[in-house]
């Protein structure tokens, strides 16, 4: 039998992992065998040492075979997901999982819970009364046969490994790591059993990758990771800079969510949105144009029967926060930034987040920009709207304002909100 502070020692001095050493401590973490110090070494080592192309390859494969994967092949749609590496405002899942059902694909959401200074999909979603995040498999593939799409819990049969060594690394100072990123991702994605998936890297100050180059190598990883489980997997890097669209929240972002659908959104959530639509109908073989079912209907359609299906009243009026406060600009000019990270932590503050994934959240608090970047501004026009329903919560909320608003003399340079597109195809070549 290996030993795990042999192999512990072989990462850390450099050495490679041979397949077999893979599976038997992933394997070992999962029953118990391995004691949570020793995988945090392990992960530390990881963290400075890496995984090579192979290690982690069957570091992803074992983390699959810690639990079940999902068989949808009974489904009588093409199968095509999205995952975002998570931002601010970024309430794009609940407009695109319908839309691109309506299209003619089945789109299998299975999410987890916000954590930090971005929303989580499903807090958005338990805004609406009566709507549920847990479903079994078979309400899953039900869900999905009546309407197309369904965003749920992921159940705590997929990647169990993940679930145990997402919060060590949590703790360990162990998250920031790309081979532990992507392996926790893909094999969250590849145990789900959708046959494409679709990633939106986000890059900026709001993102999980602050700079470029370090989003498009984890995209890259990502993509062969995905490829080489047989996913037809490819990701665009979009900007996260400012907040994607005007509301950051839960109830909020549900709101300009149906407002979206309805046809009536801001233009850069739109663009992202059918930017990723259109590669995940290309990757799921679908020859259809979204922006027509975003325009008739079709989509707003979809994602009523997808919440109805889930227990939810699709046409609720949602709760309304108690207290708002407004932040204004200080001087007339141009918007030039708004920055997402620090919009994001004040909509946390204010009770949109949580800290620990054990914390409630608030439905109604958030923030609402009611200027972009790129507005022209005059000086003491409403830049934010603060909403809560704990009046104490803030001061601090404003405190992490500070500095987000830039205005100046001139208009900022446009910023196209897709950066670039990563295929599999393109990786091969
Ligand atoms: N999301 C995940 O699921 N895993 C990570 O490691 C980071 C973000």
């Amino acid at each position: 039998m290996p030993d795990a502070v042999e192999l512990i020692r072989v990462k850390r001095d450099g050495g490679r992992l041979t397949d077999a050493d893979i599976a038997w401590l992933i394997g070992a973490y999962t029953n118990g065998t391995i004691a949570d110090e020793q995988m945090s070494a392990l992960l530390m080592a990881i963290f400075f040492r890496g995984l090579d192309s192979a290690e982690l390859t069957a570091w992803t494969d074992a983390m699959i075979s810690s639990g079940e994967r999902l068989d949808l092949s009974g489904l009588r749609r093409p199968t095509v997901d999205k995952h975002s590496t998570g931002g601010v405002g970024d309430k794009v899942s609940l407009i695109l999982a319908p839309l691109v059902a309506s299209c003619g694909a089945a789109v299998p959401q299975l999410s987890g819970r916000g954590l930090g200074h971005t929303g989580g999909t499903l807090d958005k979603l338990e805004s609406i009364p009566g709507w549920r995040a847990g479903l079994s498999n078979a309400e899953i593939l039900q869900v999905l046969a009546d309407t197309g799409c369904v965003i749920c819990a992921a159940g705590d049969g997929l990647a169990p490994a993940d679930r145990r060594m997402y919060a060590l690394r949590d703790v360990t100072g162990t998250v920031e790591s790309i081979p532990l990123i992507a392996s926790s991702i893909m094999s969250k994605k590849i145990a789900e059993g959708t046959a494409a998936l679709v990633l939106d890297v986000k890059v900026g100050s709001g993102a999980f990758m602050p700079d470029i180059n370090s989003a498009r190598r984890l995209a890259r990883t990502m993509v062969e990771l995905g490829n080489a489980a047989g996913v037809r997997t490819s990701a665009l890097l979009t900007r996260m800079d400012t907040p994607l669209g005007r509301a950051v929240g839960n109830a909020v972002e549900v709101e300009e969510s149906v407002a979206t659908l309805r046809g009536e959104g801001p233009a850069d959530l739109v663009a992202v949105t059918l930017a990723l639509a259109e590669e995940m109908l290309t990757l799921a073989g679908i020859s259809a144009d979204p922006a027509a079912a975003l325009a008739d209907g079709g989509a707003l359609a979809a994602y009523r029967a997808m919440i109805a299906a889930q227990g939810g009243d699709p046409e609720a009026e949602l709760a309304v926060a108690s207290h708002r406060e407004i932040v204004t600009a200080e001087a007339a000019g141009w918007l030039r930034s708004l920055d997402a990270r620090a919009v994001g932590v004040a909509a946390w503050r204010l009770g949109a987040g949580r800290a620990r994934k054990e914390d409630p959240v608030s439905a109604t608090a958030g923030v609402l920009c009611l200027a972009k970047p790129g507005d022209e501004v005059s000086a003491g026009q409403p830049i934010l709207e603060l909403r809560g329903d704990d009046p104490d919560r803030f001061a601090r909320a404003r405190q992490a304002l500070t500095g987000a608003i830039e205005v100046g003399a001139e208009p900022p340079e446009p910023a196209p909100p897709v950066l670039e597109r990563i295929s599999g195809v393109e990786l091969a070549g």
